[in-house]
């Protein structure tokens, strides 16, 4: 028998659309009409960014081509500044969608994660969470490269 796990949030509790309307705190580095970029709570490495939606979508199966199209713009975009602002060696990109796949928060995100030879990609639920005063340093010194 197969176990299928089905979370629903609704825009008014999700964390992420909470963050869009800047109801819950956030490192936010880059926005427009469409898309939001912050830091991960908890990053693998420092650096680590969410790039969102502003809409409400679970997963990429719900969204329109155009938009998953304008997301890994941005997406792009972050992989160069995040590169040469924290001299990583790698960029992974991940993008999880249902609980079968590990997606723990349901409003589409995609991970772009700086990465250091020989370093191993934990579980992101096994990473601790990081105070917010060192979240702003690292955005602050990404912000830069954003000019
Ligand atoms: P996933 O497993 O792909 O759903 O990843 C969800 C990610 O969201 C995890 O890496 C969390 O650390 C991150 N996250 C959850 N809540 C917040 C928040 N309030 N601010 C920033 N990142 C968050
Ligand atoms: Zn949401």
């Amino acid at each position: 028998m197969t176990t299928q796990v089905r979370t629903i949030t609704t825009e008014t509790a999700c964390i992420f659309c909470r963050i869009v309307r800047k109801e819950a705190p956030a490192s936010i580095l880059y926005e427009d009409d469409k898309v939001l970029a912050f830091l991960d709570i908890r990053p693998l490495n420092q650096g680590h960014t969410l790039v969102i939606p502003k809409q409400h979508y679970e997963t990429i199966y719900d969204m329109p081509e155009d938009l998953v199209c304008h997301i890994y713009k941005t997406v792009k975009r972050f992989a160069v500044v995040l590169k040469n602002a924290t001299k990583a060696d790698g960029i992974t990109i991940i993008q999880q969608n249902g609980h079968a796949a590990g997606q723990e928060v349901f409003h589409l995100h995609v991970h772009v994660v700086p990465r250091y030879e020989g370093q191993k990609l934990p579980h992101f639920r096994d990473i601790p969470n990081t105070s917010r005063e060192q979240l702003e340093q690292v955005a602050g010194e990404i912000r830069q490269q954003l000019q």
